[in-house]
């Protein structure tokens, strides 16, 4: 592998987050029933399956630094319950609109000519025989960057994959937790907290972003594709008040089960939603559940694109609030505020900073965000410092994203993407050999096979016709 990138305030009050207004924009978009919980290991199941629900879960004691005055009774928060309206977003940010704290960022694009119809369907793996996946198979081929040949994990994570998971050489971080230099897992400096929050942009997204502006707080999104098509306002307006945008896939699946194609067509086409809407593409992601091995990494690496994971001490102590799960009814709010309590403790405890799982998919994490752990957050003593990850790393905010980003102090992995054009109208041999075995696209890539058909070592130039000025550029680059 080449060198990798370098990788006491007072509780606002959110009285209008509780009248009853109507959503503003498409209601008619689905959000995904939530997955078993995560804290367990990947689930045995579709990553859309909603979990059994019902049970009774034990309260569990917990004591916080503050609350938020308005926020909603801990009992009252549940799986399956409304008790909190969605609020308007405060502008639709128009078209031409700059947002003048990124360096150099392109104005807002007309989200008139972003036409749902242009991207895959929802929530679903997308189709890798697009001539754009095609196309970004070619890029990550032409990046140079060696792609492990390493057998693609079935569903189920640890037990049902035992020669994956003893495998060491792979680096999967779902057993075992191993990291590579590129990841990020914590924030460098002492009680900083890089806040991230995932799944969205969602109908509770607005309401989490009004209680960021009151508390001068901004966190980084990992956005699902499938949510930025549904949501685009809302994304718009996250990213026009000082939040980082992030990639977290189309469909959310685990990403070690997928082909080589397949991954690119998660990243791809979640990079260029957001491209549309907002004009810049992200240089950061997450994978869901974490599920990244070093196949994931070398392809997400050539796609210009850093993984973001969150703090984990050891296979017991991470840094998840499980807040996910109490949507679906597997994890009480007593124990999220339980795990933030332990998180925050052990935060301070280490000599870095910190990052922390947690989502603005659904309600009840909104609710517990801003009713209980952000303003316990900031109110701890010793006071955290709260920011994006991009600030918490020292970076300056044009190298979040790649139209922003200065080639020159900061070089990025591919600087083909976007460059390498192919020959012919059927996109190259993207779907050639390799011996995936769905090759549909379907989201069956749970066999237990190589990558795909993007083949590991060096390019292979015999799969592509890649215009001979950006193969020669290319290969200058990689000598
Ligand atoms: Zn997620």
């Amino acid at each position: 592998m080449k060198v990798l990138l370098a990788a006491a305030l007072s509780v606002p009050l959110l009285a209008s987050a509780h009248k009853a207004i109507l959503p503003r924009q498409a209601t008619t978009t689905p959000v995904p029933t939530p997955s078993p919980p995560i804290s367990q290991g990947l689930p045995s199941g579709s990553a859309l399956t909603p979990p059994a629900t019902g049970s009774t879960l034990p309260s569990v004691s917990f004591s916080l630094a503050a609350t938020n005055p308005t926020a909603i009774p801990v009992s009252l928060i549940s799986s399956g319950t409304l008790t909190t309206a969605t609020i308007p977003l405060t502008t639709i940010q128009p078209a031409g609109a700059v947002p003048t704290y990124i360096p150099g960022a392109p104005p807002l694009p007309d989200l008139s000519t972003v036409l749902p119809s242009d991207y895959p369907p929802l929530d679903k793996p997308p189709p890798i025989d697009h001539p754009l996946v095609k196309q970004w198979v070619a890029e990550v081929l032409a990046s140079g960057i060696d792609i492990p040949n390493i057998t693609v994990t079935v569903l189920g994570g640890c037990p049902a994959n035992p020669e994956a998971a003893a495998d060491q050489s792979r680096c999967w971080w779902t057993c075992g937790g191993c990291v590579d230099d590129s990841d990020i897992t914590t924030c460098p400096d002492k009680l900083t907290w890089g806040l991230t929050h995932d799944d969205g942009p969602a109908p509770y997204t607005p309401n989490l972003l009004q209680y960021l502006s009151a508390a001068k707080l901004s966190t980084t999104f990992f956005n699902v594709g499938s949510r930025v098509i549904s949501y685009p306002n809302t994304l718009r307006d996250a990213y026009m008040a000082g939040n980082q945008i992030a990639v977290h896939t189309w469909s959310h699946p685990q990403m070690t089960t997928l082909t080589n194609e397949e991954i690119i067509a998660e990243l791809g086409w979640t990079r260029k939603v957001i491209k549309d809407v907002l004009g810049v593409t992200p240089l950061y992601w997450r994978p869901p559940y974490g599920d990244i091995d070093n196949r994931v990494r070398a392809i997400s690496k050539a796609m210009n694109l850093i993984p973001v994971m969150w703090t984990r001490l050891s296979p017991t102590v991470t840094f998840d609030t499980g807040d996910f799960n109490v949507a679906g009814g597997t994890n009480s709010v007593s124990q999220v505020l339980s795990n933030w309590q332990n998180i925050i403790s052990n935060a301070s405890t280490i000599n870095t900073g910190f990052i922390v799982l947690e989502h603005d998919l659904f309600l009840q994490t909104v609710e517990i965000a801003t009713g209980y752990i952000l303003p316990a957050a900031l109110a701890n003593n010793p006071p955290l410092k709260i920011t994006p990850v991009i600030d918490c790393l020292h970076k300056p905010w044009n190298q979040a994203y790649l139209e922003t980003n200065d080639n020159k102090t900061n070089p990025i992995p591919n600087p083909n993407e976007g460059k390498v054009v192919i020959n012919g109208t059927n996109g190259g041999g993207a779907q050639a050999g390799g011996g995936s075995g769905s090759g549909s696209g379907s989201g069956s890539g749970n066999s237990n096979q190589s990558g795909g058909a993007v083949p590991s070592g060096v390019v292979h130039s015999g799969l592509l016709a890649i215009a001979g000025s950006v193969a020669l550029a290319l290969f200058a680059f990689l000598a």
